[in-house]
C-alpha cells in the first residue's frame, strides 16, 4: 500500500482530501505542513502531498522546497490558486505534480501514480550521471565538456585534486581558452574550428595554465557534441604530459660539449622546459645556487632558485616570454639551496624544436657583488627610465653600470650595449677641463657641472650640459657616480652662430671704408668705427654722447631731423594700407673737420626698430665722395671742351668745305677753257693729261659737294616739326625716279608713323638708303622694303634689299667718311651717304645699324624716338 503523508495548513480542507485519499485506499496521515519535514524523518513515506497556500503567502513554497531538497521522496503541490503566475512560481520548487482545487479523485490518482513514476526515471538519471562523475573523477586525466561559446560545463575531479581548483568554481563559469596559455591560444581556436567541421585533427599539445599560474604542457582530443544538427559544444579529455616532455627535453640537443664550454662561464646559463622546469645547468649553478649540477637537471624548476615573493612575477615573465615577447633582462632576488637569497638578473630567450617552441634558454647574473651604493642607484634607475634626459651610473673606474632609455636616446646605444663599457671610451667624451682639475673638484664637492662633447653611436657630436653627483660607501671611499645629461647641441650650435655673425659684424663695422656711427633718437652719437675717426679726423671720445649734427657743416646740420620726419613718420603710416615703409634715406652732406675742412660725404641714414617695431636708434652711414666729386667737376669741365672742340670742328669743315668750292670753280673753268681750245692742237699725251685734270677737278668738286652737306646736317638744320613718314618715303622715291626705273626696283613699304624731325634731312636719310639699295643691286630685280616696328621707346625702322650684301667684318667702318668698300669704276660713290645717313638720325636721336650677309641682301636698321 502506498503510503502518503499530506501536508495541510487548514484541518478542515485538509480533512477533505484525507477522506478521498483514504477512499481510494491509500494510506493517509495528516499533518500540519510545519511538521511535514519532521514526519517524513520518521514514517518515510512514499510520496508527499502538500497544501501549499500560494495566495501571496511565501510559507507554502518555502516549506514545499526545503522538503523536496532534503528527500528523495516526489512531492505533489496542491493548491487552490490556479492563475498562471502562482503556478510558475509553484514550478520553481521542482516538485513532481500539481492538483488544482477542488481535487477530482481520477485526477488524483492519476497525477499521485505519475509523479512517481517520474520520480523514479529521474533517481535513475541522477544515480547513471553519478556514476558517470565517479567514474571521470576516478581518472588522472581531465575529462570535460563545454557549451558552444566554450564555457565548460562538465570537468572532472583531477582539476581539483591534482591542480587545486573546485569543481564548484569551474562549472558554467570559466572558459575552456582561459586555461591555455596566450601563445597557445590561436591554434586551439583553430583546432576547434576544424572538429566543428568535421575534422578529425586527433591528440594535439597545448600549453596549460596552472592556478598557481605555472605552464605545464597537456596532450587534449575533443570531440563535437552535435543534436539534431546543432553543435552544442565540445566533449574531451586533457592528459598532463609534463612528466613526458621533461624527459624529451632532457634528451634533445646532443651538444654537450658546447654545455661543458658553458660551465666555464661565470654566469649561469640554462634550458628549461616549457613548465619551466630545468633541463640543463652549466656548472656555475653550484657556484651560485649551491646545487649540483646533476640536482637541479633532476628536475628542479627556475621558479625555485627565485625567492618565494618574487615568484609570481617570475612565472608571468616565463610566460611572456614564451609568447616570444621581448622582456629584456629582469631583475629578481635569487634563493640559494640553503635559503639564503641574493640579487640576480635573468635574461632568456625561447628555444624551438621544429617551429614549435620547447622551453626557454638563459642566463642568470649575480649581482650581489656590485656595491650597495650602485644597487640603490640601479633602484632609483628603474624610475629614471621614464626621465627624458640621459641618465647613467659609473663605479669609480668609469665603467658604466647603468644606461637609462634617456641615454638609448641620445646616445644611441642600448643598455646593453652600453653596460659594462668604459663611459668615456664609448662616448669619446671631450671634457672642458683636464681630469686633473675635474676630479679633485668632484671628489671634494661630491658634485661636478659642466658641458661635455660625446659622441654618439651614429658619429653624430652632441654637446650635453652634464651634472656629476659623487656616491661614496661607509667608509667615504667613492663607489658610484650618477651623471645625468640633457641634449643642448641645438642650443650650443644657435650660440656659436649668433656669436660667430656678432663677431663677423663687428669686424665689418670696424673694418669698413665708410664712416659709420649708430645715434639714438635724439642724434646722440652712441657708437662709431674707426673710419668716421678718420673721416672727421676727431677722437672716439670727441664723438660719442655728442649729436651727430655737430659734425656736420652749418647749412647741412638739419639732415637728420629732416630723415627721422620721413623715416618716423613712414613707420608710423604702415598700416596705411599700401604706404610703403621707407627704410632708408640718401642725403648729400659735409662733415666738419675741427680745423675747419669740408669733406662731401653721401650719408645713408636708416632707422633702427626694436623687437617691438618701435623706433629706437639710427644708423648712419657716411660715405666720402671728395673723389666722385672731384671726378664730377673734372668730366663736366672736359665734356664742355669735347663740346666746344666739336662744335668748332665741324665750322671748320663747313667753312673749308664752302671756301673751297670757290677756287676749284676757278680751276675747273679754266681746265675746261684749256681742254675746249687746245684739244687735238698739243699732242695726243697732253690731251690725255688735260682729260685727267678735268676728271680730277670734277670729283674734287662731288667730293667738297658732299662734305659740304655732311656738314650742313649738324649746322644748317630746321627746327624739328612733326613729320609724315609716309609722305618723306615717296619724296625720296620722287626724287630717285629715274634710278628705280634703270634698275626696274620694286619699292614696298610698311605704314609708316610720323616724328618729330626735319623733313628735308629725313627724306636725304630714305634717299641715301634706298638709293644704295638701287646701286648696289645684285642680278635679281631689286626688291626693297621699307619696314617698322614698335618697341618701348623708340621707332624701328629698317630699309631691306635683296643686293649684294656686305661682309659684316665692315659693319661699322660703312659709316664713316669717304669710307667705301668698292672701286669707283665698279660702283660711283664717294664713300659719304652713309655718313650722312648716320649723323642725320643721331641727330634725331637714333641709332643706326646694319645686318647683312654677302650676296644675300642687306637690311639697314635706324631708331626714332617716338616721341609724344
Ligand atoms: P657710296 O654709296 O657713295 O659708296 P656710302 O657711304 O653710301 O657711300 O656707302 C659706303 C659703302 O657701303 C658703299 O661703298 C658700299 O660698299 C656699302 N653699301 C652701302 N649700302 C649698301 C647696300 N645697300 N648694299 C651693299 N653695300 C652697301
Amino acid at each position: 500500500m502506498i503510503r502518503i503523508i499530506l501536508g495541510v495548513d487548514d484541518s478542515t480542507s485538509g480533512q477533505d482530501i484525507q477522506n478521498l485519499l483514504q477512499r481510494m485506499s491509500y494510506d493517509v496521515l495528516t499533518v500540519s505542513i510545519h511538521e511535514v519535514t519532521e514526519r517524513a524523518d520518521e514514517l518515510q513515506p512514499d510520496i508527499i502531498l502538500m497544501d501549499v497556500r500560494l495566495d501571496g503567502e511565501k510559507d507554502g513554497i518555502e516549506v514545499a522546497q526545503r522538503t523536496n531538497s532534503r528527500y528523495d521522496i516526489p512531492i505533489i503541490f496542491i493548491t487552490a490558486n490556479a492563475d498562471e503566475a502562482t503556478v510558475r512560481r509553484a514550478i520553481t520548487a521542482e516538485p513532481d505534480g500539481i492538483l488544482i482545487k477542488p481535487l477530482d479523485a481520477l485526477e488524483l490518482t492519476a497525477t499521485i501514480e505519475m509523479a512517481m513514476h517520474r520520480h523514479g526515471a529521474r533517481a535513475r538519471a541522477r544515480e547513471s550521471d553519478r556514476r558517470i562523475r565517479e567514474l571521470t573523477d576516478a581518472l588522472p586525466e581531465i575529462i570535460f565538456e563545454t557549451d558552444a561559446n566554450g564555457i565548460l560545463t562538465f570537468i572532472s575531479a583531477a582539476i581539483s585534486t591534482r591542480y587545486g581548483w573546485t569543481v564548484g568554481e569551474i562549472e558554467g563559469k570559466a572558459n575552456m581558452l582561459d586555461f591555455i596559455a596566450p601563445f597557445d591560444r590561436e591554434r586551439a581556436r583553430e583546432t576547434v574550428r576544424k572538429r566543428i567541421q568535421g575534422e578529425d585533427r586527433g591528440w594535439a599539445e597545448y600549453a596549460f595554465i596552472l592556478k598557481d599560474g605555472s605552464i605545464a604542457p597537456f596532450d587534449v582530443r575533443t570531440m563535437p557534441i552535435i543534436r539534431d544538427g546543432v553543435y552544442e559544444g565540445l566533449r574531451g579529455i586533457a592528459i598532463d604530459i609534463s612528466e613526458r616532455k621533461h624527459a624529451q627535453a632532457a634528451l634533445i640537443g646532443s651538444e654537450r660539449r658546447i654545455r661543458e664550454i658553458t660551465d666555464a662561464l661565470p654566469v649561469v646559463v640554462y634550458e628549461t622546459d616549457i613548465t619551466g622546469r630545468i633541463t640543463f645547468v652549466n656548472a656555475t649553478a653550484f657556484d651560485l645556487f649551491g646545487y649540483a649540477k646533476e640536482e637541479i637537471e633532476a628536475g628542479v624548476s627556475l621558479f625555485q632558485l627565485i625567492a618565494p615573493a618574487d615568484r609570481k612575477r617570475a612565472r608571468a615573465v616565463f610566460r611572456r616570454r614564451m609568447s616570444e615577447e621581448d622582456v629584456g633582462r629582469v631583475e629578481y632576488i635569487g634563493l640559494r639551496k640553503d635559503k639564503s637569497s641574493f640579487p640576480i638578473s635573468i635574461r632568456a630567450v625561447t628555444m624551438k624544436r621544429d617551429g614549435v617552441v620547447i622551453g626557454q634558454r638563459g642566463v642568470v647574473i649575480d649581482f650581489s657583488e656590485l656595491s650597495e651604493a650602485q644597487q640603490e642607484l640601479r633602484q632609483h634607475a628603474t624610475m629614471f627610465n621614464a626621465a627624458h634626459d640621459a641618465i647613467m651610473t659609473l663605479d669609480p673606474a668609469g665603467t658604466i653600470t647603468y644606461w637609462n632609455r634617456g641615454a638609448e636616446r641620445l646616445y644611441g646605444w642600448t643598455t646593453q650595449e652600453a653596460e659594462g663599457q668604459n663611459a668615456n671610451a664609448l662616448l669619446r667624451t671631450w671634457f672642458p677641463e683636464s681630469r686633473e682639475v675635474l676630479w679633485p673638484k668632484l671628489m671634494e664637492s661630491g658634485l661636478w657641472e659642466g658641458e661635455l662633447t660625446h659622441i654618439t653611436r651614429d658619429g653624430v657630436d652632441v654637446t650635453v650640459a652634464s651634472s656629476w653627483t659623487l656616491m661614496k660607501d661607509e667608509k667615504g671611499n667613492p663607489s658610484a657616480i650618477l651623471e645625468i645629461s640633457s641634449d643642448i647641441t641645438e642650443r650650443k650650435k644657435a650660440e656659436l652662430a649668433l656669436a660667430e655673425s656678432e663677431a663677423t659684424l663687428r669686424t665689418t663695422f670696424a673694418t669698413m671704408a665708410d664712416g659709420i656711427m649708430i645715434t639714438e633718437l635724439d642724434e646722440k652719437v652712441t657708437d662709431c668705427n674707426a673710419a668716421i675717426l678718420r673721416l672727421t679726423q676727431r677722437s672716439r671720445e670727441e664723438i660719442l654722447g655728442k649729436p651727430f649734427k655737430d659734425l656736420l657743416a652749418p647749412e647741412f646740420r638739419s639732415v637728420i631731423a629732416d630723415a627721422r620726419k620721413v623715416l618716423v613718420g613712414s613707420v608710423l603710416a604702415i598700416t596705411v594700407p599700401g604706404s610703403e615703409k621707407k627704410r632708408t634715406i640718401r642725403a648729400d652732406s659735409q662733415l666738419l673737420r675741427k680745423n675747419g675742412e669740408r669733406v662731401d660725404i653721401e650719408a645713408n641714414i636708416s632707422l633702427v626698430e626694436d623687437s617691438a617695431g618701435q623706433p629706437a636708434a639710427f644708423l648712419i652711414v657716411a660715405r666720402d665722395v671728395t673723389e666722385r666729386k672731384q671726378m664730377e667737376c673734372k668730366l663736366d669741365s672736359s665734356l664742355a671742351d669735347l663740346r666746344r672742340s666739336n662744335a668748332e670742328l665741324q665750322q671748320f669743315a663747313y667753312v673749308t668745305s664752302h671756301d673751297l668750292q670757290e677756287p676749284l670753280r676757278m680751276i675747273t673753268s679754266y681746265i675746261q677753257i684749256i681742254e675746249e681750245d687746245y684739244k687735238g692742237k698739243l699732242d695726243a699725251d697732253a690731251d690725255q693729261y688735260i682729260a685727267f685734270a678735268v676728271e680730277g677737278a670734277k670729283r674734287m668738286h662731288t667730293l667738297i659737294h658732299d662734305l659740304l652737306a655732311y656738314s650742313r646736317v649738324g649746322t644748317r638744320g630746321e627746327p624739328f616739326m612733326p613729320i609724315s613718314l609716309n609722305r618723306v618715303l615717296s619724296a625720296a622715291t620722287t626724287n630717285l625716279e629715274i634710278a628705280i626705273e634703270e634698275g626696274q626696283a620694286v619699292v614696298t613699304r610698311d605704314r609708316l608713323p610720323t616724328v618729330l624731325g626735319d623733313e628735308s634731312q629725313l627724306i636725304q636719310l630714305f634717299q641715301n638708303l634706298l638709293g644704295n639699295s638701287i646701286k648696289f643691286r645684285s642680278d635679281a630685280t631689286p626688291r626693297i622694303h621699307v619696314g617698322v616696328e614698335k618697341t618701348k621707346d623708340e621707332w624701328v625702322f629698317s630699309v631691306r634689299d635683296n643686293g649684294i650684301g656686305i661682309d659684316m667684318k665692315y659693319a661699322e667702318r660703312i659709316f664713316a667718311v669717304f669710307q667705301r668698300l668698292h672701286a669707283r669704276e665698279e660702283y660711283p660713290g664717294t664713300g659719304i651717304g652713309l655718313a650722312v645717313v648716320k649723323k642725320i638720325v643721331e641727330r634725331h636721336g637714333g641709332r643706326v645699324w646694319v645686318e647683312s650677309e654677302p650676296a644675300n641682301g642687306s637690311t639697314f636698321y635706324f631708331t626714332l624716338p617716338k616721341g609724344e
